[in-house]
């Protein structure tokens, strides 16, 4: 602990962020860090507070009051030593993580968190700028060789790990850039795709291959690439998107989230997209249909387009402000939460269900609506939604984005083909080392887990990454000791 009192002498300190106004103005990022100075004194906020409740809540489990301390020492180098233990991509969660280690931090009982997240970002971000993220290949190599099938960040951390076992990884994308949601779902002004690219070539250089424009279940199947290697890992993410199956649906101007953002992106990478039109949101009246994270990248890319205004609408009741009884510490706050694009403008609306879309010769003019009461709870406390009588309403709009959430993973192709067992969620079911129902081949991220987050994926793909190993030297143990004719 670099100061016993550093939390009752400092402040908690964020990055400081451009005003909305000049943010919208185009795709960049537009955080700052904290000097190394107050970065310093962040970190010496941390208490040392005997259990780590910050560990605990952060899915990967990252040793957050050692690294704590050592910023507070201003010792960067053992700080990323130590963060790289756990988090093979902090430049990443460093970014876009809900960090829900600050809602496990002792700390926050009673006083601002400590800044975890700002002090992770620090001490990659400056590793990069100090040219000490290098390129680092396994020493020797097994002679085993792994597929892993999609490049977000469950692929990515697994090949890492993978990799640095000294196993042999090829990662195959279907889409013509890697890093999934990472590249084309999250838009760039919360993550810059050059840190994707930097952290790929990394990868690259370390012996990883990728190879992009390849679906597993149609170019190849599963059968042929368990064929050509000694283990398969599916990482392909939760990508069917839940549809609204409402009067007006097949309307021109109301889109699937996914299918704007991606395009967005891949506009901005100069890439093709896989729809012709242009779905531009300039002088348009907007509706996001959808409160999480997905719809709140929506509005951030609809208002840089320059869209007229921008509504969001949620099925669920407004959350409260702060925590309630039956939410304690250290527990993740299900409180109401204000993204950076919300800031930018947005009009938020609860506990509304759409009826149906209208339109004029197919193009999208309005959606209709009902108010919904949560009030009554079923007999085993489920919260039942009732339509409120007479609350109709209408809004005129123009386009309208569906951020409804995911339904699991796509099913025509890579799982139709393969035959993989699934969960009741229709996820693929997974074992605790992380194998499917087939033989040799595993599973991580949102493929098996339904749409999550990055820091999950990333402890998922570690998990795959483990089994793999473990899996491979019980099948070359069982080789030697058959040679030797102990079997
Ligand atoms: C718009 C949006 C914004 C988000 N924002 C955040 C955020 O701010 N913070 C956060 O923590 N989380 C966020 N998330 C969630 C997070 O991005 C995901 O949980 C995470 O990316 C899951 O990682 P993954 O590797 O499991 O899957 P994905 O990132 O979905 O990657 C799967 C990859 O597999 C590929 N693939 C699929 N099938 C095949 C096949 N048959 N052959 C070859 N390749 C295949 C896909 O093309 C894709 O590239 C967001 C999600 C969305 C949709």
């Amino acid at each position: 602990m670099g100061e016993v009192k550093g939390f009752l002498k400092y402040k908690r300190e964020e990055y400081t962020k451009l005003p909305a106004e000049d943010r919208l103005k185009n795709w960049d990022e537009f955080t700052s860090l904290p000097a190394e100075d107050s970065l310093r004194k962040q970190g010496s906020r941390c208490m040392d507070c005997g259990v780590p409740f910050c560990q605990w809540g952060c899915p990967i489990g990252n040793i957050i009051p050692s690294w704590n301390d050592l910023v507070s020492k201003g010792l960067w180098k053992e700080a990323l030593e130590r963060l790289h233990k756990t988090n093979n991509f902090p430049e990443f969660t460093g970014r876009v993580c809900p960090a829900p280690c600050e809602n496990s931090c002792t700390l926050s009982i009673n006083n601002p968190a400590v800044s975890i997240k700002n002090i992770e970002l620090a001490i990659i971000e400056r590793a990069y700028e100090e040219g000490r993220i290098c390129a680092e290949p396994p020493k020797s190599r097994t002679g085993m060789k792994i597929a892993v099938v999609g490049s977000g960040p469950a692929g990515l951390a697994c090949a890492d790990q993978l990799n640095k076992k000294g196993h042999k990884v090829t990662v195959l994308e279907k889409n013509e850039v890697v890093g999934g949601l990472l590249t084309l779902g999250i838009p760039n002004f919360k993550l810059d795709k050059a840190v994707v690219e930097r952290r790929v070539k990394r990868m690259e250089q370390e012996g990883v291959v990728f190879r992009t424009g390849v679906e597993v279940g149609v170019a190849l199947s599963l059968d042929e690439l368990r064929q050509q290697n000694d283990a398969v890992v599916l990482c392909g993410g939760a990508e069917q998107p839940r549809d609204l199956q409402v009067p007006g649906r097949e309307m021109k101007g109301i889109y699937f989230a996914m299918t704007y953002l991606a395009q967005r992106t891949r506009r901005l990478m100069d890439i093709k997209t896989d729809i012709k039109e242009d779905i531009d949101a300039k002088g348009k009246r907007v509706v996001v249909l959808g409160g999480g994270d997905t719809g709140s990248d929506c509005v951030g890319s609809a208002n840089r387009q320059g869209a007229l205004w921008v509504k969001q609408f949620e099925l669920m009741p407004r959350p409260p402000q702060e925590r309630t009884a039956n939410n304690p510490w250290p527990h993740w706050a299900l409180i109401q939460r204000t993204s950076t694009s919300h800031e930018e403008g947005c009009e938020r609306d609860y506990s509304i269900s759409t009826k149906g879309f209208t339109g004029q010769d197919g193009l999208l003019t309005g959606l209709q609506a009902v108010r919904l009461d949560w009030s009554q709870k079923a007999p085993e406390g489920r919260p039942l939604m009732k339509e409120v009588a007479g609350s109709e309403f209408n809004v005129e709009c123009d386009l309208v984005f569906l951020a409804l959430g995911f339904l699991g993973p796509v099913q025509k192709g890579l799982i139709a083909s393969s035959g993989v067992a699934l969960d009741a969620r229709g996820n693929v079911r997974a074992d605790r080392n992380k194998m499917t129902s087939i033989p040799g081949v595993f599973t991580a991220g949102d493929m098996t887990r339904g749409q999550s987050l990055v820091v999950w994926a990333i402890h998922e793909g570690r998990a795959a990454a483990e089994g793999v190993h473990a899996y491979l030297n019980a099948k070359s143990m069982e080789k030697s000791t058959a040679k030797k004719g102990g079997l």
